[in-house]
């Protein structure tokens, strides 16, 4: 490749020639300028100076003219043509004195009318003859002024009036016309010319002499101007370099200009071409770039590019990004086509494929699609102009497809065929919809629960389904229900509270369940059970699924069920309410029995009788062991049994349940061994009653089957964090129990076998109730025995944490011995004679009174003077019962002084509320029958001995 020209070089040789010339012809057309101006400034200032010449003259000759004529009207001088006498003596004088202009060498005569001087100054021998007769004319005759420059000097002549006739002139002379004229400073000669080019007066005589022949032709070296004034002509002369010298300085700012303007214009030229090389290069470089590159980057310009170049850069830019766009579009159209979710296949006219998408190519792929699919659905697709359902199966997986084919015709731009497009759509999902839908539908026909949809967006929530069942359970057809309000079925007796509590729940879109009396269409009513579901669209709740099934018969059953329960709960009321009086009536002779004993017991007896007193009191013993059982088992029964949560001492306890079988276990020779392990804690929290219950049925077992050898026991605390576990087991080496019966003996009146009863006895409510009770009290109790080796019983139970001692230990005070009380006065309302005996006969000691119901008490109370300590309040009694007094006396019937009096019950009722129906009416305390000694001392002590506190 052959060295071409750089494009800086090129441009410099075309550019630099027309620049050079384009500065040149500047330049001419400077300097032409320069030149006419400085010719047109020196003109000026010559045409000045002549100007300036004319002016002096004239301001001259007018001043001297002005001067002459005042000199010419002095009276001195006009009397001087009259009075010859001053004429002669003081005219002399009065010339010899007068002084004229600034020039020092003038002539001044005074003539007559006639022409003759009459006096005269320097003007003998001074003034050239040919001036006397030039001024005669216009002066003597006329009467004007006159003056005249001449070659010999300059003559003035003004005439001298004497009433109005001219009597004379007074002429002036001067021979150097320059002592008259101002001269002024310039670089310029100013001539005047006479006739005959004669100088008459130069401003430089050196260079042009005065009289000498002025002609500008001699002068080729100076600027002449002239001007003509009367018969004179003005000069202004100068040599040229004087005179252009003043605008010498434009011509050398000139020069200076064109330099610089060639230097920049060489150096701008250089810079373009050189900015122009760069921008172009740059250029090239970014087309370099972009062509290697995909996307269109827009590269920074030089930071002086110029705005063209910018602009093509730009425009380029454009350009390439738009070539980019093309590109992108065509790729972006590939990956349109691609994502679709259709198929999408082109064939040309001879059904040949052009191009497809990804999805058609993968689906042709995996159900094995080819060109004879392809002839086959646009032929029957160019045929019938309708869609192909086609179904594929892909064996490998298996799995089946169904596309839904159409055909578009594939034109040109001209808008002929040239083939066709074939669409295929994926319905598999479509189709599994509908035949799920199909089946659904069927579903809900065949349903045997009736079932409706309403539309509740709008006002009644008309039906919009119905299924057969619905149909045939209420007799509307479907036609008759769609379309009417969601109560078509309410009537008359439909429950309206339960409708209300429906429509509420519909306003929240809450799903719910409701039976109601419902109305079939020819009026006969059923019991509906309906639930009713909420369908949401987008959160809305747009509809409800009503599902409904005629209940009538289990609503028939409910009500039966409702009224047999009510009659249960009447009949374990009843039975309570038996059981509470049962108790009562059984406890109460039980009590006079047992007092009776006691008091027996106390008398004094020959052997015989105390032997049948002590079988008596065995049997009376058993008995009430029965009674207390049976009463226990039918408190649990009806759910009245209540477990306390009392502080207590749980050594003490353990120590006194101890006592008792040490002695039992010694009668019958066996041994009983006791461990405990409490973790030296004293005070739990719990029911000690039915611990002590627990474990007295467990022991009272043991020693009851244990012929020979030992009763061991262990109780232990278990610590569990906020409350103890007390676990015990009992166990001893008695006959045990058969597997086979081993799973009964906690049911309620079993026994191991019936011979049981008969060898030792018992009811076999025992342990039912102690499983009753460990469970009551959070535990449970398990058993292992077998048949002659003995049985174990574990049990447990939970007690909570005692954190503060007792105060006032009734148990405690329980287990004390009996300690001599001061002597109480007690009122004893007792109405049975026998419970006021035993009780009279137990509170020996005491000062007692007796009332036998609540009236007869009041009264006592009344008028009695005597204080009472304490009353003992039997609850049941004839005309005033004991709730009834205690609620008298608590509210002041028996006076102030017995409104806090401690009214302690004596009840034979043992049933649940019993205690609550005595503090309800003001009793401070009670004790239940039957009572022994113990329990009557305990109460007064407690009582009767802390009536300070109260
Ligand atoms: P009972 O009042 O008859 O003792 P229980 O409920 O206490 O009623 O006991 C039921 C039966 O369980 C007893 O009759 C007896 O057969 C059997 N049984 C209970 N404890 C023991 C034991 N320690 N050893 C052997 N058999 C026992």
């Amino acid at each position: 490749m052959s060295a071409r020209p750089s494009l800086a070089s090129t441009l410099q040789r075309i550019l630099l020639p027309k620049l050079l010339a384009a500065i040149f012809a500047f330049s001419l057309l400077i300097c032409t300028a320069v030149v006419y101006f400085a010719h047109q400034q020196v003109s000026s200032s010559q045409q000045q100076y002549i100007d300036n010449l004319r002016t002096d003259i004239n301001f001259s000759v007018r001043d001297t003219l002005l001067l002459l004529e005042s000199i010419a009207g002095n009276d001195l001088v006009v009397n001087s043509f009259i009075d010859l006498e001053q004429r002669d003596n003081y005219l002399p004088l009065f010339f010899r004195t007068l002084r004229l202009s600034r020039a020092t060498d003038v002539s001044l005569a005074l003539f007559d009318f006639s022409g003759q001087p009459i006096i005269s100054k320097n003007w003998q021998n001074t003034v050239p003859p040919e001036i006397n007769t030039l001024w005669h004319a216009p002066t003597l005759q006329q009467g004007q002024q006159f003056w005249q420059m001449y070659e010999y000097g300059m003559v003035m002549a003004v005439p001298v009036h004497i009433s109005a006739s001219i009597e004379g002139a007074l002429v002036f002379y001067v021979k150097d016309i320059g002592q008259l004229l101002n001269k002024r400073e310039n670089s310029a000669t100013q001539i005047i010319v006479g006739p005959g080019n004669k100088v008459l007066y130069s401003t430089q005589p050196d260079e042009v002499a005065p009289l000498s022949v002025f002609l500008p032709d001699q002068y080729p070296y100076s600027t002449v101007h002239s001007s003509q004034w009367q018969n004179l002509t003005l000069y202004s002369l100068s040599p040229i370099p004087q005179a252009y010298g003043a605008v010498l300085w434009l011509i050398a700012v000139l020069l200076l200009s064109i330099i610089a303007t060639l230097a920049v214009s060489l150096h701008s030229v250089n810079r373009a071409a050189r900015l122009t090389a760069n921008t172009l290069d740059a250029l090239y470089k970014s087309i370099l770039v972009r062509m290697q590159q995909t996307t269109v980057i827009h590269s920074g310009s030089p930071k002086d590019e110029p705005a063209e170049l910018a602009q093509i850069r730009s425009a380029f830019d454009n350009l390439a990004a738009n070539l980019m766009t093309i590109t992108l579009s065509n790729k972006q159209f590939a990956n349109v086509i691609d994502s679709l979710e259709e198929l999408l296949v082109v064939l040309d006219n001879h059904n040949t494929m052009v191009t497809c998408n990804q999805r058609y190519a993968r689906v042709a792929e995996q159900f094995n699609l080819g060109a004879t699919e392809l002839q086959r659905i646009s032929g029957y697709l160019a045929q019938t102009s309708k869609t192909l359902d086609a179904t594929y199966t892909d064996v490998a997986v298996p799995r089946k497809i169904t596309i839904k084919w159409a055909l578009l015709p594939f034109v040109n731009d001209k808008k002929e065929v040239i083939g066709t497009i074939l669409v295929g759509n994926d319905v598999s999902h479509q189709r599994d919809l509908e035949s799920r839908n199909r089946l659904m539908t069927h579903a809900m026909e065949s349903a045997t629960v009736s079932i409706a949809i309403a539309d509740i967006t709008r006002t009644q929530m008309p039906i919009v389904y119905v299924n057969e069942y619905f149909s045939k359970l209420s007799g509307f057809e479907a036609s008759e229900a769609l379309g009417e309000p969601a109560t078509i079925l309410v009537g008359p007796k439909t429950e309206r509270p339960t409708l209300k509590r429906m429509f509420e729940k519909v306003k929240v879109g809450q799903p719910f369940e409701e039976t109601l009396l419902l109305y079939k269409k020819n009026g006969q009513t059923f019991y509906g059970r309906l639930a009713m579901t909420p369908v949401r669209v987008d959160t809305v709740v747009t509809h409800y699924v009503v599902f409904f099934q005629d209940v009538t018969e289990q609503e028939k059953t409910r009500e039966y069920l409702e009224e047999a329960k009510a009659k249960a709960e009447e009949s374990a009321r009843l039975k309570s309410s038996f059981l509470a009086s049962m108790s009562h009536e059984v406890r109460t002779p039980l009590h006079g029995i047992s007092g009776t004993l006691q008091l027996l017991d106390a008398s004094k007896l020959d052997q015989k009788q105390r032997k049948y007193l002590s079988l008596a009191l065995q049997s009376m013993h058993n008995l009430q062991h029965i009674v207390n059982d049976i009463l226990d088992f039918s408190k649990i029964e009806a759910g009245q049994l209540n477990i306390e949560h009392v502080p207590f001492n749980l050594s003490l306890l353990m120590e006194t349940i101890f006592e008792q079988y040490y002695i039992n276990c010694n009668n019958k020779g066996i041994e009983l061994n006791v461990q405990l392990n409490l973790k030296e804690t004293n005070y739990v929290t719990g029911d000690a009653v039915r611990l002590r219950q627990i474990m007295g049925n467990l022991l009272s077992n043991a020693v009851k089957f244990t012929s020979e050898g030992a009763v061991s026991v262990l109780v232990e605390l278990v610590d569990q964090r906020h409350q103890w576990q007390l676990r015990g087991v009992v166990r001893d080496s008695g006959i045990g129990i058969a597997k086979d019966k081993i799973n009964n003996i906690f049911e309620v009146f079993t026994q191991e076998d019936n011979t049981t009863t008969r060898r030792f006895g018992g009811t076999g409510l025992g342990l039912a109730i102690t499983r009753q009770l460990c469970q009551l009290c959070g535990g449970d109790i398990t058993v292992n025995s077998e048949k002659g080796q003995g049985s174990t019983f574990n049990f447990t139970i939970q007690l909570a944490k005692a954190y503060q001692e007792l105060t006032d230990n009734n148990h405690a005070d329980d287990l004390k011995p009996a300690e001599k009380l001061p002597a109480a006065k007690i009122l004893l309302v007792e109405d049975n004679e026998i419970n006021q005996l035993i009780a009279r006969e137990n509170l020996n000691g005491h000062k007692v009174m007796t009332a036998s119901n609540g009236k007869e008490a009041i009264n006592a109370l009344n008028q009695m003077k005597l204080q009472f300590d304490m009353i003992l309040m039997d609850c049941h009694m004839p005309e005033m019962d004991g709730f009834e007094a205690t609620r008298r006396i608590r509210h002041g019937d028996a006076g102030e002084r017995y409104t806090n009096v401690p009214i302690v019950a004596l009840t034979a009722n043992a049933m649940k509320g019993d205690r609550e129906a005595c503090v309800a009416a003001g009793m401070s305390d009670y004790i239940s029958k039957p009572f022994t000694a113990t329990d009557l001392q305990r109460v007064i002590r407690m009582w009767a001995t802390n009536m300070d506190k109260l």
